[in-house]
Formats: C-alpha cells, sequence, structure tokens
C-alpha cells in the first residue's frame, strides 16, 4: 500500500554479475512483457538507432524482464543490445556510453512488467478497511519487491519465487523494505493470513547471510505481536544485525469500515506508552552492545502516549523517516532552524489544518513563531476524521470533505496551509477526489500544500512558498503511478 500511509506527522500504512536464472526461462513469458520503447531521449546513445515501438529483449546476453534488470545490466560502458520490431524482426546494437550513464529508453510502463499484488489477507490491511466506491486504484495491494528497492515500499517476501530471491542476491539488490510484523512463524501465518508467511522468516536470514541490508517494520496490533511476542521479534531481528539496520513498530491503524474483519483493539494512551518504554529499553540495549539502537517507535505512538518525541540525536540517520519515524522531531528541528534565521515576515494571517494527532505539535510550532514574531496570526485547526472515523488521526488520510465541512466560518486568515500529503501522489486532489482548486473555491482562499520540512513550513507561513505543484518525489515515481492508474 504505497500511498496511504505517508503523513506529515507520523503514521499509522559495475559491473553486472551472471544471473543464473537468464537462461532457464529464455524467451518465456516476454509475450506479457511490457518492454515495448515509448520514448527515446533526445542525444542519448539510442538516439536515431532504436524506434519507439521496438522491444529491448536482451542487454549483454541478459534477458529483460523488468526495470531492474534494464537498470542493472545496462550500467557498463560497452552494451551489446538485441532489440525486437513490431513485425518480430530482431537487430542488435552496440552501445558505447559513460559507466552509470542512461541508456535513455523509456518504456511503456514503469516497471516493463506487471506489478505484483500481494499473496496476503493481513488482518489489519487498511486496504480491506477502505470504505466501498473509492477510486479502484485505491484498492490495489501491491507487494513488489523491484518496488522495494526502486521506491522503497514495504514487502512481505511472502510472493517471492526462488528464482527471485536469487536475482536480489545475485544482482545485491539492497537495501529492502520488509514488512516483518512478527518472526514468530506460526503467528505470522496466523497475522498475514497465508499458509507461507512464516516461510519469510527463512527468506530474510538468506538475504542477511548474502549481505543485503534490510530496513523492516513492524506493525503492532495489542493482543496480536506485542508484549512477549515482539521481545522475541526484537531478539531475533537483533542477531541478524547489521543486514537489519532499522526497525519501525508502528501502531495498527483502524478505520470505522471493519465490518466483516478480525476483531482489532486500538492503542490505549497506557499500551502506547507501555510499548514505548518496552522498544526503547530494548533499543538502549541494542545501542550498547552494537552502537545502534536499531528500533524506533512511529511518531503516533508517542502522540497517542501522550509522551514528548524523542531528541534529535535519538533518531541516528533518520533512516525511517519516510514511515513517521522521527518526522515531527526533524519538523521542529528544523523549523527552530528557520525562525533563527528569519527575517522580519511583515503582517501574516494565516492557518493550518492536520490531523488531530498532530495538531498538538503544530500549535506549539505556530506558538513558537508567533512568540518570536508578535505580528504574525497562525491557526491551527486539527480535523475529526469523520471519514475513515475518529480513531485515525493522522493528517495523511484527511479527506476534502471533512476539511472543508469543518472549515466553514472559520478565521483562516490569507491562506490555508496543508500537509501535502493531504493529496493523492502527483495529482492535486485529496483522497475522495476533492480536488484542491474545489476546496479553494469553497473556501475562498488559496489552499497550499506543504512538504513535511521545517524550512517549506516556514516559507509557507510567510507566504513565500513555491506555487503548489502535484505532489512529488522521484520521476519514476510519477511513472509507476501514471501506469498504475
Ligand atoms: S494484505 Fe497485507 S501485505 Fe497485502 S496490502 Fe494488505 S497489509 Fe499489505
Amino acid at each position: 500500500m504505497p500511498f496511504l500511509l505517508c503523513f506529515f506527522d507520523g503514521q499509522n500504512g559495475g559491473s553486472p554479475v551472471s544471473c543464473p536464472s537468464d537462461k532457464q526461462e529464455a524467451g518465456e513469458g516476454l509475450k506479457e512483457m511490457e518492454n515495448v520503447i515509448r520514448a527515446i531521449d533526445p542525444g542519448s546513445p539510442l538516439e536515431g538507432r532504436a524506434k519507439i515501438g521496438d522491444r529491448l529483449l536482451k542487454v549483454n546476453g541478459h534477458i529483460i524482464r523488468d526495470v531492474l534488470d534494464y537498470k542493472f545490466h545496462a550500467y557498463d560502458r560497452e552494451l551489446s543490445l538485441v532489440l525486437q520490431r513490431p513485425d518480430g524482426g530482431e537487430y542488435h546494437l552496440h552501445v558505447r556510453k559513460a559507466e552509470g550513464g542512461d541508456l535513455g529508453l523509456d518504456f511503456e510502463s514503469y516497471l516493463m512488467d506487471r506489478p505484483r499484488s500481494c499473496a496476503n489477507n493481513c488482518i489489519f490491511c487498511f486496504i480491506d478497511q477502505l470504505p466501498p466506491g473509492m477510486r479502484q486504484t485505491l484498492y490495489f495491494k501491491d507487494d513488489d519487491a523491484r518496488l522495494s528497492f526502486l521506491l522503497g515500499n514495504y514487502i512481505t517476501l511472502t510472493n517471492l519465487s526462488d528464482r527471485e530471491i536469487r536475482r536480489i542476491i545475485d544482482l545485491h539488490i539492497s537495501p529492502v523494505n520488509v514488512s516483518v510484523h512478527t518472526m514468530n512463524p506460526e503467528l505470522r501465518v496466523r497475522m498475514l493470513r497465508n499458509p507461507r508467511a512464516g516461510e519469510s522468516i527463512g527468506i530474510m536470514k538468506r538475504l542477511a547471510d548474502a549481505g543485503i541490508v534490510m530496513n523492516c517494520q513492524i506493525v503492532c496490533c495489542p493482543g496480536w505481536n506485542d508484549g512477549d511476542e515482539l521481545s522475541f521479534s526484537m531478539q531475533q531481528l537483533k542477531a541478524l544485525w547489521p543486514a537489519v539496520h532499522s526497525v519501525s513498530v508502528v501502531p495498527v491503524g483502524l478505520t470505522r469500515w471493519r465490518e466483516g474483519l478480525e476483531r482489532l483493539t486500538p492503542f490505549s494512551p497506557e499500551h502506547a506508552a507501555a510499548t514505548i518504554d518496552q522498544v526503547t529499553s530494548f533499543g538502549d540495549g541494542c545501542l550498547q552492545d552494537l552502537g545502534s539502537r536499531i528500533f524506533f517507535c512511529g511518531d503516533e505512538l508517542y502522540l497517542k502516549a501522550g509522551r514528548e518525541i524523542p531528541p534529535d540525536e535519538f533518531y541516528e540517520e533518520y533512516t525511517q523517516l519516510e514511515n513517521g519515524i522521527g518526522m515531527l522531531r526533524l519538523l521542529e528541528t528544523e523549523f527552530r532552524a528557520a525562525l533563527r534565521m528569519s527575517e522580519d515576515p511583515g503582517v501574516q494571517h494565516c492557518s493550518i489544518a492536520c490531523g488531530t494527532a498532530a495538531a498538538p505539535w503544530m500549535r506549539m510550532l505556530a506558538g513558537q513563531a508567533m512568540t518570536m514574531w508578535p505580528q504574525l496570526d497562525i491557526r491551527v485547526y486539527a480535523i475529526e476524521n469523520d471519514f475513515f472515523g475518529h480513531d485515525v488521526t493522522v493528517s495523511g488520510l484527511v479527506t476534502g470533505e471533512d476539511l472543508l465541512r469543518q472549515l466553514q466560518g472559520k478565521a483562516l486568515g490569507s491562506r490555508l496551509l496543508i500537509s501535502q500529503n493531504m493529496l493523492r501522489r502527483q495529482e492535486d486532489d485529496f483522497l475522495d477526489d476533492i480536488s484542491r482548486k474545489d476546496a479553494e473555491k469553497a473556501l475562498g482562499l488559496p489552499v497550499i500544500p506543504v512538504e513535511a520540512d521545517g524550512f517549506e513550513l516556514w516559507d509557507a507561513i510567510c507566504g513565500a512558498a513555491a506555487a503548489p505543484q502535484p505532489h512529488g518525489k522521484e520521476p519514476e515515481e510519477t511513472e509507476y503511478y501514471r501506469y498504475n492508474r
């Protein structure tokens, strides 16, 4: 689930080696592949030599099955390519380019293959908790190792063939982001409701032996994988260090649309606090033994517990920032730095809308700014999530409808700042398809999306934010989501 679990405010989602599998399946499955060239970059080594509509079959003797094969095998300076014209005729090209330089080909689909859907039926799956009638693409459950490497998606390792595992090892695809949830194989089978889910633990050990780095995630469900089970999982994962580089513990997210699904209990503040203590104490031991605490709780767990978010140095390299680990701390650190460097912003009256969890934090930041510059008037509005249910408190799942209804008639100043993650990736729409433009029209003021970045937030407060763009990450991500829509 790539786009539901990222938030402004924490959350709760050389030289090629030989690939032994190349020869085994030569010629098989190619008609299924979407390796048709859609565009050739001007000035690239293949401009004027290959044609749009041709297919790339092999690079230096390796069959190109997907984007990973392409990126890896096209790395070298000298390439021997086999291409196929639409009439089936094949031709060969020899290419010289800079090592690591791009061949400049753009294919029909970003993955050059179909995205892999998941083989699980997890008890906590957020997609199963979506209301009916939303956009069809929101219901797609991906679990694709290629997207873990290329976009940072978390995968469960439950749908990998032995050939794919060997490819990760042979091509040294690292790091891989793994949704572990538990290291107890029987419990994993029950939680992922997949009889093969326990086998992934053996796969993790195999990847660790091969030096593949893994960043792991545990979606913690009270009564299932918390308490002693969590301690067991942490011990097992610690034993795989340094291959297991970091582990996030994030609370299960529960919407009001769980009819017919396994009964799950949300975290109470007390249980959130106990889990933080458990993970922090285990992390303290890791820090002493190994020099890294490895285990980190999601920001949302601290907010639920009413606990202070740890200081900057606690988060080491902020490895799982995108997963909401330390995001609020970094936001504050950056915002304070922006304030220290600030010049008189003049009179500014604006508002910030966010999920209920982050609202106290945002009020604290707004307070710091108004103390330093008393002419500022910044109002922070916490938006209750009527759409998904009030247990959903993150900004990233606030819908346009809730935002508009709850802000009608409020003093908003001259512009409204929202988290960029309230908008769907690469689009200007909220999850319920209300567009940012619709929101601007309804509220009668500019609605400015802001990344989780303290400097950007300060700029937006001062009215100096860049013109809103559709939510942008890597260009490759654009391609993937265009394809997967
Ligand atoms: S069923 Fe599990 S693995 Fe599949 S999308 Fe849902 S949470 Fe992710």
